[in-house]
């Protein structure tokens, strides 16, 4: 027997529930698991995590592990990363899962190192080698100007998932499961990290991950007025507004707007672009949007080349017409 079986999800978990990112972890799990032949199994690490133990058992997993104390209240990589590890050592899987986080990409690397393999991040498909039974990993390089198909050969194979590349599986509340604690022993004293603080930022309106129409906003907007126009567009579409990494860096917006290869991954019905030249950085955010309408005053502007709908002009001038003409219709 292999000694390396079976797919682990470590599902973060969200204000008590699976995350939309964590189903997606199962959903892909269950498809590779099938692939293999294998079973799927999720890890939740917290303190309270076992209430929602049979959830994942409900989007396709058939074992569910859980870590749960007071020292696992907060996140603390030193913390989580013996948990994960522990987990890991006592089960053996052949593939790790991840979602492309901030804890993701904290974990992924240090579990990688610790358990001498290695990790691939930034995942946006996984397929199994029909010859070799390994994944076949895709991820963006370059800047998101190319994808690179890569294999690991060491065991177990950890990856991160990018949010929204994958579709989550149908819930099915009547799957069963087995649920099975496992107990971490750490000792406080032997981690150099305090959790101090948590400071959270409120967000108004529609989350930019969930919105169906997003309205982004690029250097040409040319400050944060400008911002407000693309807030009355995005609140009459029933949307939310994005911005590229200028307006961000420069402060017209906040950085939690940025959308792109180092800002947040979005997948809107309707993405309305204004004033943004379209970089492969800023593209690659928003590369599952079904629409693109751009306006820009430059007709060579690489925005171009990807949207469906465009209009060269100023901004200042195309977006009021542009507006009375969606509030007719709204109406
Ligand atoms: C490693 C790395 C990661 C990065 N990650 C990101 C990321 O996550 N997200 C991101 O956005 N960028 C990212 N960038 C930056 C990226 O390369 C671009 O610099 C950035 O996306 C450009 O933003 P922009 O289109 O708003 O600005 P510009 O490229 O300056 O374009 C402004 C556009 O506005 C138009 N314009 C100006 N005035 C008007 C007007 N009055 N009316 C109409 N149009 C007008 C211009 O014609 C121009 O096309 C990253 C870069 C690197 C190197």
């Amino acid at each position: 027997m292999e000694r390396y079986q079976g797919i682990l999800a470590y599902c973060e978990t969200a204000n008590g529930k699976l995350s939309p990112l964590d189903t997606e972890l199962l959903g892909t799990g269950s498809q590779l698991a099938t692939e293999l032949g294998q079973s799927l199994s999720a890890l939740l690490i917290g303190t309270d995590v076992g209430a929602i133990a049979s959830e994942p058992l409900a989007y396709g997993a058939s074992k569910v592990y859980v870590v749960e104390g007071p020292l696992f209240k907060d996140y603390i990589t030193e913390i989580y990363l013996v948990g994960l590890a522990k987990v890991i050592s006592e089960t053996s899987p052949e593939i790790v899962l991840l979602g492309q986080t901030q804890i993701g990409r904290d974990l992924a690397p240090r579990l990688a190192f610790r358990l001498k393999t290695a990790a691939t991040l930034d995942c946006t498909a996984l397929t199994i080698d029909p010859a070799t039974k390994r994944m076949l990993m895709t991820k963006p390089v370059f800047g998101g100007n190319a994808m690179a198909i890569q294999m690991c050969e060491v065991s177990p194979q950890i990856v991160t998932l990018r949010s929204k590349a994958f579709s989550p599986p149908v819930k099915d509340s009547s799957r069963q499961g087995e649920i099975i604690k496992i107990s971490v022993a750490i000792d406080p004293a032997s981690t150099r990290t305090k959790f101090l603080e948590r400071k959270t930022e409120a967000v108004s309106g529609i989350k930019l991950e969930e919105a169906k129409v997003i309205v982004t906003g690029g250097r040409g907007i040319g400050g944060p007025e400008g911002f407000k126009q693309l807030e009355e567009l995005a609140q009459i579409l029933k949307g939310a507004v994005g911005a590229s990494r200028p307006p961000c860096d420069n402060k017209w917006v906040s950085d939690n707007l940025q959308v792109g290869l180092t800002g947040k991954i979005v997948s809107p019905k309707m993405c309305i672009a204004v004033a943004v030249s379209g970089s492969s950085q800023h593209l690659s955010g928003y590369s599952g949007a079904k629409v693109i309408v751009a306006i820009n005053k430059d007709a060579e502007a690489n925005i171009f080349k990807v949207a469906h709908y465009g209009v060269v002009g100023d901004w200042k001038k195309v977006l009021p017409v542009f507006l009375a003409e969606v509030k007719k219709l709204v109406s």
